[in-house]
């Protein structure tokens, strides 16, 4: 299995070291935590790392040009995670030098969109993504896929409020499928409410063997080794 999306230097080591996932895409939120994701990845060879900003990491701001470096690093497998909030001109900006810079290396770059999807659609003009911790409607689902962008599925998909989430997972075709933990946040369920580790991945490829009646762990894999080049 492979966590396609997860914050391993929010978890101790101890908790995901060693857990027997083929690999774990340990994605980077701003300049400090991509630089942390890359020490990881140098370190383990079944972790790879993602450099960008999120939104969230807008405050912390550094040199953008750091980030330029670190994209040529080996492990560094893409850019991101970035995205859209709020929508703010500001938001807009940053998420637009993420797209830049991954299309100037080549490398995927993996999308947060939280109910932004119009906005997403507009600004993202490149097919080398990863739609993470996807939570959308059946209509924006086959918009991404039309784009050629891969849907990536965690722990929400488990909530037991989730059934739409899960009639959308259901329709997803074969291979644009991802899965992933975002770990430490989001526990699947039965370990909703814990803290999330990349091992918790098994529960979201069961909740989608379940919903699509057939086990999907090695297309997910290959899915994540194509797009990432692992
Ligand atoms: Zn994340």
């Amino acid at each position: 299995m492979i966590d396609s999306h997860c914050h391993l230097y929010e978890i101790p080591e101890e908790e995901w070291v060693d857990n027997g996932l083929e690999a774990m895409v340990c994605a980077g939120a701003d300049v400090e935590t991509s630089e942390k994701a890359i020490e990881l990845a140098e370190k383990h060879p079944n972790v790879y790392a993602t450099a960008g900003i999120h939104p969230e990491g807008m405050g912390k701001l550094r040199d953008l040009s750091a980030l330029l470096e670190m994209t040529k690093k080996p492990k560094v497998v893409a850019v991101g995670e970035c995205g859209l909030d709020t929508g703010s001109e500001a938001e807009i900006e940053l998420f637009k030098f993420n797209i830049n810079l991954a299309k100037e290396t080549g490398l995927p770059v993996v999308v947060h969109c939280r109910n932004m999807f119009d906005r997403v659609f507009e600004v993202l003009n490149y097919d080398k993504v990863q739609m993470h911790c996807f939570t959308g409607n059946e209509e924006e689902m086959r918009e991404c896929v039309r784009r050629g962008w891969y849907i990536s599925f965690g722990g929400i998909l488990t909530f037991k409020k989730s059934e739409y989430s899960r009639e959308v997972a259901r329709l997803v075709p074969e291979d644009k499928l991802l899965i992933e933990t975002d770990s430490p946040y989001l526990a699947p369920e039965p370990v909703r409410g814990t803290r999330n580790t990349p091992v918790n991945v098994k529960y979201v490829l069961d909740c989608l063997t379940k919903v699509r009646g057939t086990r999907v762990e090695q297309i997910t894999s290959e899915n994540a080794r194509r797009l990432f080049g692992l």
